[in-house]
C-alpha cells in the first residue's frame, strides 16, 4: 500500500472517528484513519458511556454541553441510533467540602446553561432508589446528563465518515512518522507508506508512543479501570440517573435489565494490561456496603477492564505541537473522553482548518505541564 492522503489521524475510537467525521463533513478530502486493530477497540468499548456537563471546569462543562446537543441529535446528523438514555447524572455528597465545591460548579454550570441543581439526600433516593442516605448530606443533580452505547457512537461516525469520502484502515499500526526537518512528510505504517503533512494524534492511552514518533511529548499513562455488569434487577426504574457516590467513586447505571458498575481502585499502578482481576472486589462491597446495601444482594453476570488515559491534572491535551508542522493532538481524556468525542471533533477541525473553534482551547495545550499552568477538574470519577 502506498497512499498520499491530507490528513492521517492515528486512532480509530471516538475521538478518532469523530474527528474524521468532522473533517470528511467539512469537505477535508483524502481523510485517512488507521487504527491497528478494530474500531473502538481501545477504551471507548470499555467505557461505561456516561455522558454529562456536571463539571468543575468551565471547559469540560462547555465541552460537555456541546457534545450532550451532538448526541441529542446523532440519529439524525450522523445515521446512527446509539441508546442515549437522557436519566441525568446525581453525585452524592457526604463532607461539607464536597457539598461546597458541587454548589459552586452547579453556579458555574447554570451560567453556561446547564440545568443541574443541588438536590436533598431524600430527592436523592426518590431518583435512585437503591442508595442509602446515612451520611448523605446532599447530592448535585443534571437531568439532561445520561449514558449511550460507546460502540454504537464510534461505528456510527465512521460509517458517516466513510459515506463522506474518508478512508479507515483497520489492523494497521501507525510504527513511525517520517519528518524533513520540522516538517511531517509521511507516516509509515505496517501495511505500508502514507504520504502526508499532517498528523492527528487519537491514540488514546498509547498516545505518548505516537508523539514520541513526531518528537512530541504527551503526558499520558494508562491506568486500568474495570466494570461488572450485574443479572437483571426487579423493579429497576427505567430513568435510574447515573448514580456516584463521590466518597468512594462507586457509581452505577441500568444496563438492559441489569445495573454496570464501577469504582476507581487506589491499588491500581500505571499500565497497559487490560486483565479483568478480583482484587477490587472487597473495596467495592465494603463501597456499597456503605452506600447501595441492596447491590450486594446481585449477581454479577460479566465485566471487563479497559485503560484510563490520565495525564498529570486529569485533564484532556487538545492542540498543534509548536516544534512540528502540523502535528495535532486530541487525547489524555483521564477517563471523562467518551463524552467530549463530538465537541472535540468539532474542535480538531476547526484547529486543522485554521478557523475559530467555538471555545478557546488553548489552556488544554500539552505545553501547560512546562509552562507551569496544570488545568485541574475536580468533578472526576
Ligand atoms: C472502565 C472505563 C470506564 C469509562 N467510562 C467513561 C464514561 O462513562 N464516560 C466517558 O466520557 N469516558 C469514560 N471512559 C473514558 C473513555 O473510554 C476514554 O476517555 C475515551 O474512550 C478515549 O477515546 P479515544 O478515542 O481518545 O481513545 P481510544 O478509544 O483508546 O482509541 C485509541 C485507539 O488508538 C489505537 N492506536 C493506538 N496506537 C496506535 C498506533 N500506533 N497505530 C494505530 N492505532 C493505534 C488503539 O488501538 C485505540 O483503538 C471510561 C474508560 C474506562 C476504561
Amino acid at each position: 500500500m502506498n497512499l498520499r492522503a491530507r490528513v492521517v489521524i492515528v486512532g480509530g475510537g471516538v475521538m478518532g472517528t469523530s474527528i474524521a467525521w468532522h473533517l470528511a463533513r467539512a469537505g477535508v478530502r483524502d481523510v485517512v484513519l488507521v487504527e491497528r486493530d478494530e474500531l473502538a477497540a481501545g477504551s471507548t468499548s470499555r467505557a461505561a458511556g456516561g455522558v454529562r456537563a456536571q463539571f468543575s471546569d468551565e471547559l469540560n462543562i462547555r465541552l460537555g454541553a456541546r457534545s450532550l446537543e451532538a448526541f441529542g441529535r446523532f440519529g439524525q446528523e450522523v445515521g446512527q441510533d446509539i441508546g442515549l438514555h437522557r436519566v441525568g447524572y446525581l453525585f452524592l455528597l457526604s463532607t461539607p467540602e464536597q457539598v461546597a465545591s458541587f454548589e459552586a460548579g452547579v453556579r458555574l454550570q447554570n451560567t453556561l446553561g446547564v440545568p443541574s441543581r443541588p438536590i436533598t439526600p431524600r430527592e436523592a433516593r426518590d431518583l435512585s432508589p437503591l442508595i442509602t442516605t446515612d451520611g448523605l448530606l446532599a447530592a448535585a443533580y443534571s437531568p439532561d446528563d445520561g449514558h449511550c452505547a460507546p460502540e454504537a457512537v464510534v461505528h456510527g461516525y465512521a460509517s458517516a465518515a466513510r459515506a463522506h469520502g474518508a478512508r479507515i484502515l483497520r489492523h494497521t499500526e501507525v510504527t513511525g512518522i517520517e519528518l524533513d526537518g520540522d516538517t511531517i512528510t509521511a507516516v509509515t505504517t505496517t501495511s505500508g507508506r502514507i504520504e502526508t503533512d499532517t498528523v492527528i494524534c487519537a491514540a488514546g492511552a498509547w498516545s505518548r508512543a505516537v508523539g514520541a514518533m513526531a518528537g512530541v511529548e504527551l503526558p499520558v499513562r494508562p491506568l486500568r479501570r474495570q466494570i461488572a455488569v450485574t443479572e437483571p434487577v426487579p423493579g429497576l426504574p427505567p430513568t435510574l440517573p447515573m448514580t456516584i457516590d463521590f466518597t468512594t467513586s462507586l457509581y452505577f447505571h441500568g444496563e438492559g435489565p441489569g445495573l454496570l458498575l464501577g469504582m476507581s481502585d487506589p491499588d491500581e499502578r500505571p499500565g497497559f494490561d487490560t486483565g479483568t482481576h478480583d482484587r477490587w472486589i472487597p473495596r467495592l462491597a465494603e463501597a456499597m456496603t456503605r452506600r447501595a446495601p441492596a447491590l450486594l444482594d446481585l449477581r454479577r453476570t460479566g465485566g471487563w477492564a479497559g485503560l484510563y488515559e490520565n495525564t498529570p491534572d486529569h485533564n484532556a491535551l487538545i492542540g498543534e505541537a509548536p516544534t512540528v508542522s502540523r502535528f495535532l493532538y486530541a487525547t489524555g481524556f483521564s477517563g471523562h473522553g467518551f463524552l467530549q468525542g463530538p465537541a472535540v471533533g468539532e474542535v480538531v477541525r476547526d484547529l486543522y482548518l485554521g478557523r475559530v473553534p467555538f471555545l478557546d482551547i488553548s489552556p488544554l495545550s500539552a505545553g501547560r505541564f512546562a509552562a507551569d499552568a496544570p488545568r485541574p477538574e475536580a468533578n472526576l470519577v
